[in-house]
């Protein structure tokens, strides 16, 4: 019994050990991944930054300003009237997001370079090209600007698997040249242009500490602006109409950039995009705001996230081992909750947590806590269902069982009421009926007895009764069966020896084993019951060279209305009360009952009983 509990206890965790396993997984697999994903925009719209003041400032290229200075070939001289008029209300820094890398005439140029000297602080973009053949390089800035600049960032986007745009990598590779990004070159100009120094967990620039970890390729997740607060945009066909506007760009930082979409520039979309692209100049002035603010979103670590996983799963397991239903589905369901919000919770703090395995393995380990619970209420019910079919067979034995005395009884009053009857005949009469009411009287006593003895009710007598009487009236009583059957018994004795106990219960028990064992065999066999004595018990064994049972039937034949499959044909009638009985009796007298058996073979029955002087210790 223990042994099944558990067995049933350690397959029950193996379950919920492969239901988080299988959620881990698909948690680690693109389906998680784009699940991680979607949260994660989810929670950025959730929780925006503050509608604060902007550090930075677009100057937006947009459709009217190239329409006016016909076309992009045309950009580098009003470029140039641009950066002259923002340069002269001392800007933290410039950052021009339009890669200046195709030779011009040095008439178009010089004014551009010459407003690039005189304004000091501005960030030029250099591209990466990434051939499909391998071998990245980079599309620097014409040379004329590129050593007027007092720094060359990259402008490379990193969009997501889904195509959103939501992080950046501060530093990129291309050929044997390494680039910091056009927003980060552009704030360690703004900060005082010192160099940027590096160390595994991060960067550090003008005193700022930029938490981008080396092994995460510097990536930074870009905390795009509140969108009740977009960054302030100038168009720079105004500013050249009024340069007063460009008043606006003291202290900021410019992103110089094309704004038109379907035009020359990359557009991508973002978390807050609702189906409007960004153009890179925005994304690039989101990723310098990340920097000013140093609102920074960090990573939970996996270890983390995976001990978060765990600890779902084994409390999801303990709640569907509680017993009470209403407590259950309260625990479940707060576990569940708790690694819904658990995310969230998590990125209120500025931290991102997996939320595709923290979610998948609850439910996971949910639906196999359900399912298991659910086969276990399924096999209580089968259970119960067969004990009450056995039940009803145990009641139909019974009432047949007791129909032929009544018919007897009642057949003797009628011919004691009808009839002048003489004194013998009236003698005989009174001595079937007697014996008859008898026999329903002993049968319900034995129903009865059954209920008290495994409640513990019933006072069991305590006298020496000696083995031999006790199985030679057992025997005497099971003859006549047995010579019907021309079945022999043989009795096997070990003299002098004896029992402490109730002489009645003890020779139910032993006369039940024999009867049976004439029951359950067929014709022309032997029953051997053979009495012996051990250090500590008395052993009665009644052998027979019966039908047998099998191992299925053995564990259940000393339950309550329990009939194995081979007393269907032995063409007996049975209850399946008598071996609970007869369990219950040699308990309750300190002993135990065990058989073995093999189907068309026979069976033993053994009965262990405590010598007198042990079981007047125990007493
Ligand atoms: P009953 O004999 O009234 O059915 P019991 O509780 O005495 O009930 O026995 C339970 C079942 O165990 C029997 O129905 C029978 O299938 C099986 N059984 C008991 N004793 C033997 C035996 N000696 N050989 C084979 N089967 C047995």
């Amino acid at each position: 019994m223990l042994g099944r509990i558990r067995e049933t206890v350690g397959g029950y965790q193996a379950l919920i050990g492969a239901a988080a396993l299988a959620g881990l997984v698909l948690g680690w697999s693109p389906v998680g991944a784009q699940f991680d994903l979607w949260t994660y925009d989810l929670l950025l719209r959730a929780f925006p930054p503050p509608a604060r003041p902007s550090a930075s400032l677009i100057l937006a290229i947009d459709e009217q300003s190239l329409n006016a200075f016909g076309g992009p070939a045309r950009l580098r001289e009003p470029l140039a009237r641009a950066i002259a008029a923002l340069a002269r209300h001392e800007p933290a820094a410039i950052a021009v997001d339009v890669v200046l890398s195709e030779p011009r005439s040095q008439a178009e140029n010089e004014p551009l370079a010459a407003a690039l000297d005189r304004a000091g602080r501005v960030a030029l973009a250099a591209n990466l090209r990434l051939p499909a053949g391998g071998g990245a390089s980079w599309e620097d800035p014409q040379p004329v600007f590129a050593k007027r600049a007092a720094a060359i960032g990259h402008v490379h986007a990193e969009p997501d698997a889904d195509g959103v745009c939501r992080r950046v990598l501060l530093a990129k590779a291309g050929g044997r040249t390494r680039r910091w990004a056009l927003a980060l070159e552009a704030f360690r100009l703004a900060r005082g242009g010192g160099p940027i120094e590096e160390s595994p967990d991060g960067l550090r620039t003008g005193g700022a500490l930029i938490p981008a970890p080396y092994a995460a390729e510097r990536e930074l997740r870009i905390r795009f602006p509140n969108p009740r607060k977009p960054i302030e945009r100038l168009s720079l066909l105004a500013v050249l109409e009024d340069p007063a506007l460009a008043a606006s760009a003291r202290g900021r930082t410019v992103f110089v950039g094309v704004e038109v979409l379907g035009g020359l520039d990359r557009y991508l979309m973002t978390p807050y995009s609702d189906g409007t692209p960004a153009a890179g100049v925005a994304i690039n002035a989101a990723v310098y705001e990340t920097l000013a603010a140093g609102d920074f979103l960090l990573s939970l670590s996996p270890a983390a996230g995976l001990l978060a996983a765990l600890a779902t799963a084994v409390l999801m397991g303990l709640a569907f081992r509680i017993r009470r239903p209403a407590l259950l589905w309260t625990a479940a369901g707060a576990v569940l909750i708790a690694a819904h919000l658990a995310p969230a919770a998590t990125f209120a703090a500025g931290l991102v947590a997996p939320a595709a395995q923290l979610v998948f393995v609850s439910w996971g380990t949910g639906l196999a806590g359900l399912a298991w619970r659910l086969t276990r209420s399924r096999r209580e019910l089968d259970r119960s269902e067969a004990q009450r079919d056995r039940y009803q067979k145990a009641i139909h034995y019974v009432a047949h069982e007791m129909r032929s005395p009544l018919t007897a009884i009642q057949g003797s009053g009628e011919l004691l009421s009808r009839y002048e009857l003489t004194e013998d005949k009236r003698k005989q009469i009174g001595e079937l009926v007697h014996r008859e009411s008898q026999r329903i009287g002993k049968m319900i006593e034995m129903f009865l007895s059954v209920e008290r003895l495994t409640s513990g009710q019933l006072g069991l007598k305590r006298d020496e009764v000696p083995v031999d009487e006790l199985l030679e009236a057992c025997v005497e009583r099971a003859r006549p069966a047995a010579e019907r059957k021309r079945i022999r018994i043989e009795r096997i004795d070990a003299p002098g020896i004896a029992v402490l106990g109730d002489r009645e219960f003890l020779e139910y028990a032993c006369y039940n084993l024999i009867s049976n064992a004439v029951k359950y065999s067929p014709a022309q066999t032997a029953v051997t019951v053979r009495a012996s004595s051990g250090a500590s018990f008395i052993r009665i064994a009644v052998e027979d060279q019966g039908y047998g049972m099998d191992e299925a039937d053995l564990a259940r034949i000393f339950q309550k209305f329990y009939r194995a499959r081979t007393a269907g044909r032995s063409g007996e009638n049975g209850s399946g009360l008598g071996l609970a009985i007869v369990e219950e009796i040699v308990t309750q007298h300190g002993g135990s009952v065990s058989v073995e058996s093999e189907v068309g073979r026979g069976s033993r029955f053994t009965l262990a009983l405590p010598r007198p002087e042990k079981a007047q210790r125990t007493a």
